[in-house]
């Protein structure tokens, strides 16, 4: 019989390659020092761990897990945990290092990492995620922690997962050191010392950037229309925020369905479907139902892309309609897709800056912690606000600087301050 947990794939052309040349063409532009080029161009770290788990009937498997450190010049490697079948160690390495260049930017005393298990989800039970949980972040032990490297949700994780993740890291430690412990991880349930506001973080800032956007632009948001790829935390709470700014969502595609309503869908009630129905969105009747192949072709003002990497590629950006493409997601746009938007005059909120919400939500709530404290959520979402508006300005006014597109000045802005960090500390010994 067909084992559940898949062995890892052969390294394949994908994003480790985009985000090289992406750091290699900003690096050349900014003329950034040798040294630093050097240090910067290698992960620190990298973490894989082969564990067994029993599963519910009674056999075991044995699951492959990753964490890659890029680099912690600024602060302790932060960066998600994603479950899915297409984790590996290239793709860990990818996003390790815009980890890196997204807590730069925003100006986060973080440095980057990345990680995750090979697998299906959606195969397991919930115990059987449960136990591959506690024993991934068994297997990582002091690799991670508080101080040294804290991971948040992604792609198929959860704050309930999170929740597994800082129970199991703390009761493996010393009682003394427990509650310190418990913060090894952020995106964790409330009462588990999450934030307020976590939860929608990065939808949040997705938005923000968007207002940001059309503030710059002059292109008012209301009366727009948008489209989103990927219907999860990003996807979703991009949807929310983007309806009270008075736009329409006509499209949206998960990994089961691509739906389309030109009247408009309400994300309110996809989301509670999708929530009945195992996180998919097929089979909802407030759209109908649309080839995939014509998503990213639709006629709308603005594109989400809030699902995985590599999926704007040369195949489909010359059909892309929309003003801006907003990067919900990390590197869901290839370097040939690029050239074809930048090349059509299609504005592109790069994805370091438009979905750094998260990881600035991530801070706030590692800072609570760390003080014992209890915020209120229209304070972190104002914070949040802040930051973004923040790195928005600093980018467009890199970008007339250096005349590069966004997300080169965004590179060199993040670049700049690691840059900075290096010659002022040195290198030891
Ligand atoms: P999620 O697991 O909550 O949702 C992922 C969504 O993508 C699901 O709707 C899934 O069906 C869809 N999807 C998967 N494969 C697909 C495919 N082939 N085609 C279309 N849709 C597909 O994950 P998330 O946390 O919302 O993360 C989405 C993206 O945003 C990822 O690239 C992640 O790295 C990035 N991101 C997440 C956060 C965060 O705070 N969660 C922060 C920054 C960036």
């Amino acid at each position: 019989m067909a084992s559940k947990a898949e062995s890892a794939p052969a390294r394949k052309e994908g994003m480790y390659d985009v985000v090289m040349r992406q750091f290699e063409a900003a690096a050349d532009i900014m003329k950034l020092d040798p040294g630093v080029r050097k240090i910067l161009s290698k992960t620190n770290t990298e973490i894989v761990v082969h564990f067994p788990v029993r599963l519910d009937n009674g056999k075991i498997e044995v699951f492959t897990g990753y964490r890659v450190q890029h680099n912690n010049a600024l602060g302790p490697y932060k960066g998600g945990l994603r479950y899915h079948s297409t984790v590996d160690i290239d793709g860990a390495r990818a996003l390790a290092i815009w980890m890196t260049w997204k807590t730069s930017l925003a100006g986060l005393p973080y440095g980057g990492a990345k990680g995750g298990i090979h697998l299906n989800p959606k195969e397991y039970s919930k115990n059987e995620l449960e136990r591959i949980t506690r024993r991934f972040t068994y297997a990582l032990g002091d690799n991670i922690g508080p101080d040294l490297d804290i991971p948040a949700p992604d792609v198929n994780t959860n704050p309930q997962i999170m929740a597994w993740i800082a129970d199991t890291f703390s009761s493996t430690k010393s009682p003394s050191t427990r509650f310190a412990n418990l913060h090894v991880v952020t995106g964790k349930p409330i009462g588990a010392g999450g934030l307020a506001g976590r939860d929608r973080a990065t939808g949040f800032g997705v938005v923000a950037n968007l207002k940001a956007w059309s503030k710059l632009t002059n292109n008012p948001l209301k009366g727009m229309r948008f489209t989103v790829q990927g219907f999860g935390n990003v996807g979703y709470w991009t949807a929310h925020f983007l309806l009270k700014e008075g736009a329409t969502l006509i499209a949206v595609q998960d990994a089961t369905a691509t739906l389309h309503n030109p009247k408009g869908i309400d994300p309110e009630a996809l989301n509670a479907h999708s929530e009945a129905n195992g996180r998919n969105i097929q089979g909802f009747k407030g759209a109908a139902e649309m080839d995939p192949k014509e998503f990213w072709a639709l006629d709308c003002d603005i594109v989400v892309p809030a699902a995985l990497g590599n999926q704007i590629t040369e195949e489909n950006a010359g059909s892309i309609k929309a003003k801006v493409v907003a990067e919900g997601a990390n590197g869901p746009t290839d370097i040939q897709g690029e050239q074809i938007l930048l090349k059509n005059g299609v504005h592109i909120i790069p994805d370091i800056l438009c979905n750094s919400g998260g990881v600035i939500g991530s801070y706030y709530e590692w800072l609570q912690n760390k003080r014992a404290e209890i915020w209120k959520i229209e304070e972190v979402l104002e914070m949040i606000h802040d930051k973004i508006e923040t790195s928005f300005n600093q980018v467009v006014e890199t970008a007339k600087e250096f005349k590069v597109d966004w997300r080169m000045s965004a590179y060199i802005v993040a670049l700049r301050r690691l840059e900075t960090t290096y010659m002022e500390r040195g290198i030891f010994p």
